[in-house]
């Protein structure tokens, strides 16, 4: 765990300020939930707290409480300028490094002139001037609970920050399955739903909401999905033809992955996705056990992010991408032979 600067930032904030709030570049429930509840805090403590995030998310997160006053920095662009160029601190969430939120916003905050604040549970994280950091927390929402804590303020939580921090717990949680779950989690969820957090809503309202479109989908990637039994590895593909077949939206792909994972035996999944718009091939990784993705990822595939969950890209086409991949497995051999989990 690294804390660095806190008392310092908490003498900042003494004072109301002008506060950015970034997650990182396609939010997920997690991003979405830790931003909106960070700053819907920050306001209730007397400042100005505005949520940019660098693009759309998902459908299934609109609903979450204060959605309506974040900025997508790609379509909402001068609004989101002006928030950055107003504040006096940024605070960056579900994120370990400024590449993370997309080029152009990269850029911004590169030449951003005051002081940034990171709270995140991502590996090797960048250093900015104020750094909660912690890869044992499941979910950078348990760790903004764990910071307003921290203040001594949890009596602010109402029903709407507990909702956004519930919600990104149990998505980055898988449901509160993952082995990053802890007892500390489950109570911290125990006081989120004496709180306010519908936990019964909450799950309807991001499980419940799909499309027969996506299911169609789903049943494409299940149906494209190849097993490499020797290596304990199962992967799926998803090309740009089949997303437009079966009208992709963005989000209709996240969680597909845990399908491969949740094959008996298997310990390493992958779903390759191709993405026109920036023409590459996004990668998913997912493991049990010991296997590190974050280490496989960040060695072949340009990505990173936790020892059983990472992203990654690919430059080169899918068939080439999975080449690469398959021709990988056998270095891996060992670590992928004998799983823990049985
Ligand atoms: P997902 O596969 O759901 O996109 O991402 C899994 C985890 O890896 C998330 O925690 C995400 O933030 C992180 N991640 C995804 N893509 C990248 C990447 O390109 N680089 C790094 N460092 N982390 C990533
Ligand atoms: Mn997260």
């Amino acid at each position: 765990m690294i804390l660095k600067g806190f008392e310092a930032l908490q003498s900042f904030l003494e004072k109301p300020k002008n506060i950015v709030v970034i997650g990182h570049r396609n939010p997920d429930g997690d991003a979405m939930g830790s931003t909106l509840a960070l700053a819907q805090y920050l306001t209730k403590k007397g400042h100005t707290a505005t949520v940019v995030v660098p693009n759309e998310y998902p459908q299934f997160l609109h609903w979450l409480p204060g959605s309506d006053n974040a900025y997508r920095f790609d379509w909402q662009n001068s609004q989101s300028q002006r928030a950055i160029k107003n504040s006096d601190l940024i605070f960056l969430l579900d994120f370990n490094a400024l590449h993370r939120v997309g080029s152009d916003m990269q850029k911004k905050l590169e030449a951003y002139p005051n002081d940034l604040a990171m709270i995140d549970h991502h590996q090797q994280p960048d250093e900015v001037a104020y750094m909660y950091s912690d890869t044992e927390v499941c979910s950078t929402c348990q760790m903004v609970y764990q910071f307003i804590e921290m203040n001594n303020d949890l009596a602010l939580i109402d029903a709407d920050i507990a909702t956004c921090l519930y919600t990104g717990i149990m998505t980055d949680t898988g449901s509160f399955r993952f082995r990053s779950t802890t007892s500390t989690t489950h109570r911290i969820i125990a006081d989120l739903i004496d709180k306010g957090a519908q936990n019964d809503a909450i799950h309807n309202k991001v499980y419940d909401a799909n499309s027969y479109n996506r299911l169609l989908l789903l049943g494409q990637a299940l149906s494209n999905m190849q097993i490499m039994g020797e290596y304990n590895t199962a992967f799926i593909t998803l090309t740009t033809e089949e997303k437009k077949r079966f009208d992709f939206q963005k989000g209709d792909t996240e969680g597909i992955v845990n399908y491969a994972l949740s094959i008996k035996g298997i310990i390493f999944a992958a779903i390759f996705i191709e993405d026109a718009e920036q023409n590459l091939v996004k990668i998913s990784f997912r493991s049990k056990g010991d296997f590190s993705v974050n280490q496989f990822s960040r060695n072949h595939f340009e990505g990173g992010g936790h020892d059983n969950a990472a992203g990654g890209k690919s430059e080169a086409t899918m068939e080439e991408t999975i080449a690469k991949f398959t021709a990988l497995l056998p270095k891996y051999q060992q670590e992928l032979g004998v799983s823990d989990e049985e």
